[in-house]
């Protein structure tokens, strides 16, 4: 497993391995599941916080919408998210009774909402970037 070459691939792995605790954890086939989760967390989060925007969501309602995104996210995952987008002063929760049922309604805050602006920004660029511009070199031609 130690190899000395400081390639990106193995850079980044040793990152998320040692950000996630997994060492002691082990275990490649979870190691990955976790790797894959990691790099679209934050795009989940995003569509939380749009769909946050625009009305007040229910974690049912807002897993079934990342479903039709094609985001498997069970209520293990969601929910913490939820709550730590909450913790993070994003959302806001607030209990309600429907149907004799209590659900926890969450909507954005004005944080949240100029969150949700600057990564706008950011899906752009990156967008340009992967659809019209491609990557920037990182390295001049000249090697200068
Ligand atoms: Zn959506």
């Amino acid at each position: 497993m130690t190899d000395p070459k400081p390639s990106a691939g193995n850079f980044i792995s040793n990152f998320d391995i040692n950000q996630a605790g997994l060492v002691r954890d082990g275990g490649i086939v979870k190691f990955q599941m976790n790797h894959k989760r990691e790099l679209f967390d934050g795009l989940i989060r995003l569509h939380v916080l749009l769909h946050a925007a625009h009305e007040p969501i229910f974690g049912l309602a807002m897993m079934h919408e990342l479903a039709h995104h094609g985001y498997r996210v069970g209520p293990g995952t969601l929910y913490p998210l939820m709550h730590g987008l909450e913790r993070a002063g994003l959302l806001k929760s607030s209990l309600q009774r429907a149907e004799g049922r209590r659900r926890r309604l969450y909507r954005i805050t004005p944080a949240g909402k100029r969150a949700l602006e600057k990564a706008r920004v950011k899906v752009d660029e990156l967008h340009r970037e992967l659809h019209e511009e491609g990557p920037r070199r990182l390295v001049s031609e000249s090697g200068a």
